[in-house]
């Protein structure tokens, strides 16, 4: 349902809830948060941002971190299916507003190859493909790619690497996401109501665009991997 991304040199989760917040006109059942710091650090509830709010420690340091409230359309409303999703190893996590319409079949394939499973989502599949893809490419962003490729269905996604602390890679087909550019660091979130509180400057993903953030700017990209040339807009908009 709602996402928020940042990467910069400010402690993210405080961003991440503030941004939430401001999408919870949207409607939603959950709440998450998973901030990079020596290894990925997550709280998620069923609940109220205010609930996730009051477990998420302050000790939670680290300025890149992805968030997320949910609208239950795959599992139960519960803590475990919740977003972020992580991988088995702890590495990749993913939020994702949309259904992936052949994540049974995903799933089926990964539990035969001996992966557990932690929630009842169709988005926990994309954290375990994208951790598979990380060991067999270069970059969080082919690994994202490679992954999307063998799914069917609409996502917005926002992912992250706990082994590449530095960049958040987002990508969408028929779920938004636009990219908030600041001062060297960057947000993005599937609403610009999340975003105008720290910035006006804003890029739209279109759908079959991968977006690679890190503090110091972004790249888009279309399906095909060419790079996209983006002319960010400026939002008038009454925070
Ligand atoms: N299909 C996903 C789920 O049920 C995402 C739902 C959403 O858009 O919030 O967890």
């Amino acid at each position: 349902c709602g996402i928020v991304a940042y990467v910069g040199p400010r402690d993210a989760a405080p961003i991440l809830l503030e941004g939430l917040q401001r999408l919870e006109y949207r409607g939603y059942d959950s709440a998450g948060v998973v901030v990079s710091n020596k290894g990925l650090k997550v709280r998620k509830v069923k609940g109220r941002v205010a609930d996730l709010a009051k477990v998420v420690p302050a000790r939670f340091k680290g300025g890149l971190g992805i968030g997320h409230t949910r609208w239950a359309t795959h599992g139960v409303p519960s803590d475990e299916n919740a977003h972020p999703h992580l991988s088995s190893d702890g590495r990749i996590a993913v939020v994702h507003n949309g259904i992936i319409e052949n994540a049974d079949e995903l799933r089926a394939k990964l539990v035969a190859d001996g992966v557990e499973f932690a929630s009842e989502t169709d988005t926990e599949v994309l954290a375990h493909l994208i951790a598979r893809a990380v060991d067999e490419n270069d970059t969080l962003e082919e690994a994202v790619r490679k992954t999307l490729k063998s799914v069917v269905g609409t996502y917005g996604i926002a992912v992250i690497d706990a082994e590449r602390s530095g960049e958040v890679v987002v990508a969408r087909n028929g779920s938004p996401i636009v990219l908030g550019i600041g001062e060297k660091e960057m947000f993005a979130a599937s609403d610009v109501a999340a975003l105008v509180r720290y910035t006006r400057q804003v890029v739209h993903l279109e759908d079959g665009e991968l977006a690679v953030l890190k503090a110091d700017g972004f790249h888009t990209f279309a399906s095909d991997a060419r790079e996209t040339a983006k002319e960010p807009l400026t939002v008038d908009w009454d925070a």
